[in-house]
């Protein structure tokens, strides 16, 4: 359960992409904290499977719908967090069209939505848009260095429309609207599969499989520990301030490092390959969260060790459930597993429902 600030003065939210990675633990915080909760989700990336847990709960309510089409909430809401978007690299390479709309088409009609209820809204915008940086932390008053039509612009680019359609919509309608930055962030319910470089080694590690390494590893990321990120965006959402905040974990470490630390936390004798670097691939990554620390007093409490010894295991249990159920033979008629650990290629993934 994350560091919240109890009671949260909000009694309805809607969380759009509530069943992917970082929506489902919004979800489930929101709901501890007493809030109830409409889940907006198309399963485009995400899986029912990540909010399973929550159907019996009497103030969560999931419902299959793309943001991008017309979208209508009965009854009150007083927050709406908008967290659709495919959001790991394999996800928005192969979904580029689906990526650009979400951004620009979803977030009108998720500040739409806003504007109708009255609700503070909260976009979930990412590091991304300070592309590779050339400046070194990254304070939310750099403009960014950002190529449009890199392979890795289509979700730069969405990101940069919808912070300038929320700041448009807070000057135009009034809403009263934050933007969050988010920085790279893991934990529980990753997606194996989804390309980024904790659930990969993590993967790669307990098969005994070679872990990956893009370039000569000494590129650099930050990471933060979902909980901790969860509870940054929910003061960011309850001290009506606007943004851009950077929320994440400043402490910095290489990609190799990543490897070497997930190889000894799996227990596993993987060797590290070195494979080569995508395309726009960040050389540097940190959050300067100066902000956040005296806007909100957050700052991350989770360790690495701990956060990745927390992830490892619950890898290792999907894993292990997932085996199981495929010994018993109890596979879905699509061939996947209702299991959260989801090894499906993006392209695989239950298409959206209009
Ligand atoms: P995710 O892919 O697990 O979750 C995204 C969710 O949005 C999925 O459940 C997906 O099905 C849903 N979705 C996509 N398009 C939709 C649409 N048109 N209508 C309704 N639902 C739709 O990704 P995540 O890591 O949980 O990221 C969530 C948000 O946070 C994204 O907006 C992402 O850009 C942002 N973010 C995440 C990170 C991170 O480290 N995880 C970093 C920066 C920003």
């Amino acid at each position: 359960m994350p560091d919240l600030p109890l009671p949260l003065d909000f009694r309805r939210a809607v969380v759009t992409g509530g069943a992917g990675f970082l929506g489902s633990h919004l979800c489930e915080a929101l709901l501890d904290a007493g809030v109830e909760v409409v889940c907006l989700d198309s399963f485009l990336t995400g899986t029912p499977a990540n909010v399973a847990h929550l159907m019996e709960h009497p103030g969560f309510h999931l419902r299959r719908c793309d943001i991008t089409e017309y979208v209508h909430v009965p009854g009150p809401v007083d927050l709406v967090l908008h967290f659709a978007s495919p959001a790991s690299p394999v996800d928005y390479l192969k979904l580029p069209l689906e990526t650009l709309k979400v951004g620009a088409t979803g977030t009108w009609h998720a500040l739409g939505l806003a504007k109708e209820k009255q609700a503070r809204f909260v976009l979930a915008s990412t590091s991304e848009t300070y592309g590779d940086p050339q400046v070194h932390p990254q304070p939310e008053t750099y403009w960014g260095h950002v190529n449009p039509v890199g392979p890795r612009g289509v979700y730069d680019e969405s990101k940069r429309y919808a912070e300038a359609l929320t700041t448009a919509y807070r000057t135009t309608h009034g809403v009263d609207t934050a933007i969050v930055r988010i920085f790279n962030t893991y934990g529980p319910r990753m997606r194996a599969a989804d390309g980024r470089a904790i659930p990969t080694f993590i993967r790669q590690a307990l098969a005994g499989e070679p872990v990956t390494v893009a370039g000569d590893g000494e590129q650099t990321r930050s990471i933060c520990y979902v909980s901790d990120l969860v509870a940054g965006i929910l003061q960011l959402a309850a001290s009506g301030h606007s943004g851009p905040m950077n929320i994440g974990n400043p402490w910095e470490l290489s990609v190799k490092a990543i490897a070497q630390d997930v190889i000894a936390a799996a227990g596993s004798d993987s060797p590290i390959e070195f494979v080569g670097r995508p395309v726009d691939d960040p050389q540097v990554r940190r959050p300067d969260t100066t902000l956040a620390r005296s806007v909100l007093g957050w700052e991350p409490r989770v360790s690495w060790a701990d956060g990745l010894a927390r992830t490892v295991q619950w890898f290792r249990d999907e894993l292990a459930a997932a085996a199981q159920e495929e010994a018993h033979s109890s596979a879905t008629t699509s061939g996947t597993t209702s299991r959260t650990l989801d090894l499906r290629e993006p392209s695989e993934a239950v298409p959206p429902v209009a």
